[in-house]
């Protein structure tokens, strides 16, 4: 869980990156960077923390130039320390060269043990610097070769941002894991994981960068690069469309809003239920709610509250008997919902403790029935190439059937979306996208991984 953006040909590079990461925000809150050019130099600027407290005026006017690339980060490899946030910066034979990266690889713990038995030393533990080790040790003269050669080693997803001294390279992996716009503003460019970014900055949305193509930027201008012969099936991430992206951009070329929608009104038309009003879980759950109450007509109400403004500073007093949880973030509307029998709608179910809390609340709040209904199917599977979920051993639906899950959370009735009605837009979906988290059918092998393959093929 990343989110990145490269500026090219801008006069304030550095401020449209920072806007576009402000944009990004959500793909990842635990730290940020910027890198800039300038007279012939990288400036770099990356911290823990959160976008908008990360960079000011003064710290801004320090990166200079008319080429940026940023990244948002949300630790998926590498442990959350300081050295790992991105960009990641090297200075090797060639000058300087700085990569954001989203998504993850599955090769790269066996890349890296190859690199270090022959005296390579890693700065950092990110499966992202294993591409800089390959790009380095390639011969190719120019750099386009080079970071080709080192493309074509590396297995599973990756939407990346090279930054040198003269150029800006973006790159998506053959399967298209990870989503990345390119979008235009005056005489700049400017390239996304998503199309809100773009909306942020005014700059137009162009186009996806293509699964397998390599731009290059240069003062030449713009090329674009298709090494990959042999195209692969696609692999777009579902659970973007589920739960990642922002619902305001175009993922993949559809609306996240109205996929989300869709699978409300398909969840609706699977999991009928008779109740009084539908109630999303805020913000994941509304446009499913939505969805599933114009289809099923059952009005839609906002039961739950959301407290935009918690943020990481919350302190619990220390000798309150009872922890806050989930009341910080979420509140009934009580007249609303007592006496009444809910639907409540969320995307997704990992743990199943914070829904467990969420019905407690609502039952507390005096609603009658509660008819859970989830707007994809159960996540059984961890994700290798760049969702954050947890370990197989802490997702529930991994370790239970629903209705034990059903149990647990206390609710009346409990319905997941099933896969083929997830892909209510694409009949041909197992030639496009990537669902393993729900079906345990990963798309490549995973050479980093060797137990996931036991335990799947253990799975009844
Ligand atoms: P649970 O009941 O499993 O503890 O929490 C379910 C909630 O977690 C849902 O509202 C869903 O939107 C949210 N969720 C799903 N995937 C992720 C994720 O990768 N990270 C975070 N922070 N929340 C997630
Ligand atoms: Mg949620």
């Amino acid at each position: 869980m990343c989110g990145i953006v490269g500026v090219f040909n801008h006069p304030e590079a550095s401020r449209i990156a920072y806007l576009g990461l402000y944009a990004l925000q959500h793909r990842g809150q635990e730290a940020a960077g910027i890198v800039s050019v300038s007279e012939g130099r990288l400036q770099t600027h990356r911290r823990m923390g959160l976008v908008g407290d990360i960079f000011d005026e003064p710290v801004l006017d320090k990166l200079p130039g008319n080429m940026a690339i940023g990244h948002v980060r949300y630790s998926t490899s590498g442990a959350s320390a300081a050295k790992n946030i991105q960009p990641l910066v090297f200075d090797y034979s060639h000058g300087g060269i700085a990569v954001s990266h989203n998504g993850n690889l599955v090769n790269a713990q066996v890349l890296r043990s190859e690199y270090e038995a022959h005296g390579s030393i890693f700065q950092s533990t990110t499966d992202t610097e294993v591409i800089v080790h390959l790009i380095a040790s390639q011969h190719e003269k120019d750099l386009l070769s080079r970071i080709i050669a080192s493309l074509k080693r590396v297995e599973g997803a990756y939407s990346l941002v090279f930054l040198t001294e003269t150029k800006m390279i973006v790159a998506r992996d053959p399967r298209g894991w990870r989503p990345l716009v390119l979008g235009k503003l005056g005489d700049s460019y400017i390239v996304a994981s998503e199309t809100c970014a773009l909306d942020l900055v005014g700059a137009t949305y162009e186009r996806e960068v293509e699964p397998g193509e390599i731009l290059v930027f240069s003062k030449e201008g713009m090329s674009s690069h298709r090494p990959f012969l042999d195209p692969p099936k696609k692999a777009f991430c579902i659970f973007e469309h589920v739960y990642f992206a922002r619902p305001d951009s175009e993922i993949f070329g559809r609306e996240v809003y109205e996929t989300r929608k869709g699978f409300g009104r398909s969840l609706a038309k699977e999991h009928p239920v008779e109740a009084d009003m539908v109630v999303p879980v805020p913000d994941s759950g509304v446009p499913a709610a939505l969805g599933y109450s114009e289809e099923s007509g059952i009005p839609f109400q906002m039961g739950l509250i959301r407290n935009h403004y918690v943020g990481r500073t919350f302190i619990e007093p220390t000798d309150q008997i009872r922890h806050f949880g989930v009341k910080i973030k979420l509140n009934p509307a009580k007249s609303l919902v007592k006496g009444k029998r809910l639907i409540l709608v969320d995307d997704s179910i990992v743990r199943g403790t914070t829904s467990r809390k969420i019905v407690d609340m609502l039952r507390e709040a005096g609603a009658k029935e509660i008819h859970f209904r989830i707007s994809s199917p159960p996540t059984r599977w961890p994700c290798f190439f760049g969702i954050d979920t947890p370990n197989r051993s802490e997702l529930i639906a991994a370790q239970q059937e629903p209705e034990e899950i059903r149990k647990f959370i206390n609710c009346d009735s409990l319905a997941y979306l099933s896969v083929e009605n997830l892909f209510y837009f694409n009949k041909n979906h197992d030639e496009w996208f990537c669902d393993a988290c729900f079906s345990g059918n990963f798309p490549i092998p995973l050479p980093d991984f060797p137990d996931i393959t036991k335990v799947k093929s253990d799975k009844k």
